[in-house]
């Protein structure tokens, strides 16, 4: 039985309902070059944070897929705080952020010798601790990948193959989802343990399709950030499902957080976004488009279990 990699160990993804695939309760976008880069009081992370857990889980989700990697603030201590708090099973990424965040160390690395790192922490915790992330979190900038980033592919490739954790990539737009598919399947990866993050900021539902096709995850996951996108975020999902690929459809708000070098951690600009659209109002608008409950249960429990089982 696949299980899924928690704060809180093991956890079997049968015994999973709705679960969020991609959302945040911490980062630090300043980078790891800023100083006191990642650091915050775990007590006053779940100050922020916990009311917004406390929503969904008194909503039936029961696990919550954090996607902030190495780079923009991974904090294996302060999320661990905030797990001993709520009984949502809530799952860590290794990997590491975009050109730019890479921590200066990792600049050189061939990607073997980046993947042993990763590996070690899927197979045997993370930061000095005993906590395996659960999957493999890389991001490409907007005109990506650049040579580095396909490093980064790479060394995912060789980590997911070693572990069978799946890669989910930051792409914006089709053409850098197509490059570094290439990179991927070059790599000997199967499509089908990799997730195009962001796949909404592609606009042409004809590339969704191809990287269903090629055998990809497509995630949608900005939901509640704006009502515009919403409503293509929901034609995005109705096409895929109507060209029988609903079951590569991930579904979520990439909302939050506790953001580091702001005052009292709330995220400048709008301030915390929930995470509770995606049940409120996005399921509502499929449904009313004649998305089933079969339909809605793969997209929210099978899908993502299937997705970050391990
Ligand atoms: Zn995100």
């Amino acid at each position: 039985m696949p299980v899924l990699q928690t704060l809180k160990g093991e956890v079997p993804t049968n015994t999973l309902g709705f679960m969020l695939p991609h959302e945040h309760l911490f980062v630090d976008l300043r980078g790891p070059f800023a100083p006191n880069y990642g650091e915050a009081e775990p007590q006053a992370v779940a100050r922020l944070v916990k009311p917004y857990l406390d929503a969904i889980q008194a909503a039936g989700v029961t696990a919550f897929v954090d996607c902030a990697p190495v780079g923009v603030g991974r904090n294996v201590e302060a999320l661990k705080y905030v797990a001993d708090l709520t009984t949502i099973h809530i799952v860590m990424p290794t990997g590491v952020y975009k050109e730019g965040f890479i921590p200066s160390e990792w600049l050189n690395l061939s990607a073997e010798a980046l993947a042993d790192l990763w590996i070690r922490d899927l197979t045997e915790g993370m930061d000095g601790t005993a906590i395996k992330a659960g999957f493999i979190k890389v991001a490409l900038v907007d005109n990506g990948p650049t040579s580095i980033e396909a490093r980064n592919l790479r060394a995912a490739a060789i980590a997911s193959q070693a572990t069978g954790a799946v890669i989910g990539s930051h792409t914006i737009g089709g053409r850098a989802a197509r490059e570094e598919m290439d990179i991927l399947e070059a790599a000997g990866q199967n499509l089908n343990r990799f997730i195009w993050i962001h796949a909404h900021t592609e606009a042409d539902m004809g590339i969704h399709l191809e990287a269903a096709r090629r055998g990809a995850w497509v995630e949608f996951d900005a939901i509640g950030a704006d009502p515009s996108l919403d409503s293509k975020m929901v034609d995005y999902t109705l096409n895929l499902m109507q060209a029988g690929y609903g079951q590569q459809i991930l579904l979520s708000h990439d909302a939050g957080w506790y953001e580091v070098g702001s005052p009292n951690g709330v995220p400048k600009g709008n301030g915390y976004r929930g995470y509770t659209a995606l049940m409120e109002t996005f399921i509502p608008a499929l449904r009313s488009r004649g998305a089933t409950d079969a339909d809605i249960h793969m997209l929210t429990v099978t899908n993502p279990a299937r997705a970050f089982g391990i």
